[in-house]
């Protein structure tokens, strides 16, 4: 079956599918605060909802459907996958997942790699390869792990300790020992922090940091902060962990966030762009700091071959399709778009930021606008958005949005700006 034939046209605006909201709510546990929409349709950088309305999709899955949505690669290798092997164990070779791990390592400072299913377990990867490795090679008894505050590293239990927000820590303590956090691009307060922790004879394994702090308020990373991180790394031998779940795969405009800052980790992650949409994570690796052996770690799902197919595809388009330049243009005219927008609006507005296709707008502190109320105002224009803390909206389309799709998502944010009276 040929790409072609398998690609609908788009599904009418006016069609319309009932959905029931109580029903859901009454099945579903409410682990999410949900805007009042039913998406059940999507195409390219858009999606329709139940009543037929079309939105345009910069939340992308929460920078997640790097291709967008319908992409004739995904349908044509979706579809050959599960007609060829979706499932096997890892008790056996998977010639695809080797693939994948081929290109990743190829295209990245990584040697091997791990497959899983999320964001969190490929963080709780690097996080038991961290212990372990300080167990087996630094011989430390009880390994510390910093991370920053702000951070955003999943919701198992360890990831969500490793998370340095106290809201997502509320009613589940105990949380797990053996982390501690430091503020981020600070390099003062990591250098007081490892000096206190070694004056009590605690030991600091791995340091671990998003390139660009995500959900915790778009912020990038500063150069010569993590420039100087890598070098308080080589000198003592700490590991540094680089979460790129939400950087990584072509987000910023680099394959990896960490290109951004001129420096290499020593284990990143990966998982959110990875599949475009598809559940996959991926752990990776130098080799030096390889210390897994079989049965030290493991994963049902992780690396079958349905995800690795897809996974691989999104890979080779990424770099077939020019998708790194098109997210370096896009992400431009979509700041300074934004930039435009805030100095015509100064009251409300402080600060346009970000890197390639991810970018923040955060309001200005004094005035008493949230980024729900203006993502609110958002959907109303018809753009979806998402927000990274009570005072940032995070822009983050697919990477194959179009220049006059930016476009009209500009327009729609100033007429949400407006329409909220600002
Ligand atoms: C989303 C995210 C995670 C968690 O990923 P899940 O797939 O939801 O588990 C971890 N780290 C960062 C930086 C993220 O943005």
């Amino acid at each position: 079956m040929s790409p072609e034939t398998l690609v609908k046209e788009p599904f009418l605006q006016t069609e319309s599918h009932p959905f029931s909201y109580d029903s859901f709510d009454r099945y579903v546990m409410t682990t999410y605060g949900r805007f009042p929409i039913a998406l059940d349709r999507g195409q390219g950088s858009r999606v329709w909802d139940t009543e037929g309305r079309e939105y345009l999709d910069f939340v992308a899955g929460i920078a997640t459907c790097t291709l967008g949505h319908a992409h004739p690669v995904l349908i044509e290798t979706v579809t050959r996958q599960i007609q060829t092997l979706h499932h096997v164990s890892n008790l056996y070779y998977i010639p695809v997942q080797g693939e994948l791990a081929k290109w990743l390592t190829e295209h990245s400072c990584a040697d091997r790699a791990f497959f899983c299913n999320s964001g969190a377990e490929a963080n709780e990867g690097a996080i038991k390869l961290a212990r372990k490795y300080a167990h087996e090679k630094l011989n430390i008894a009880n390994p510390i792990i910093l991370t920053a505050h702000a951070s955003f590293h999943g919701r198992t239990l360890a990831t969500v300790t490793a998370t340095g927000q106290p809201k997502y820590h509320k009613g589940f303590s105990p949380m797990m020992p053996g982390f501690y956090y430091v503020n981020y691009n600070d390099i003062e307060d990591l250098e007081s922090a490892i000096a206190e922790l070694d004056a009590n004879e605690r030991q600091v394994a791995a340091i671990m940091l998003e390139a660009l702090q995500g959900e915790g308020g778009v912020r990038p990373g500063e150069i010569a902060y993590f420039q100087r991180v890598r070098e308080i790394c080589n000198e003592k031998g700490i590991l540094l962990i680089l979460d790129e779940v939400q950087v990584g795969m072509a987000r910023t405009g680099k394959m990896w966030g960490y290109e951004n800052l001129g420096i290499e980790p020593d284990i990143f992650t990966s998982a959110k762009g990875l599949g475009g949409g598809i559940p996959i994570g991926a752990m990776l690796c130098k080799s030096f700091c390889d210390v897994f052996e079989p049965g030290s770690h493991a994963s049902t799902f992780g690396g079958n071959p349905f995800v690795c197919a897809v996974a691989l595809s999104v890979c080779q388009t990424i770099e077939a399709e020019g998708i790194l330049a098109n997210v370096q243009q896009r992400g431009e005219q979509l700041r300074s778009g934004l930039r435009a927008i805030a100095s015509k609006y100064p009251h409300s507005i402080a600060e346009v930021r970000g890197w390639g296709l991810i970018n923040g707008m955060e309001l200005k502190a004094e005035v008493e606008l949230t980024s729900i109320e203006l993502v609110k105002a958002a959907i109303a224009q018809g753009l979806l958005l998402v927000a990274a803390g009570p005072k940032v909206v995070r822009f983050v389309p697919p990477l194959i949005v179009t220049a006059a799709e930016v476009d009209r998502a500009l327009a729609a944010v100033e007429n949400a700006i407006v329409s909220l009276g600002n």
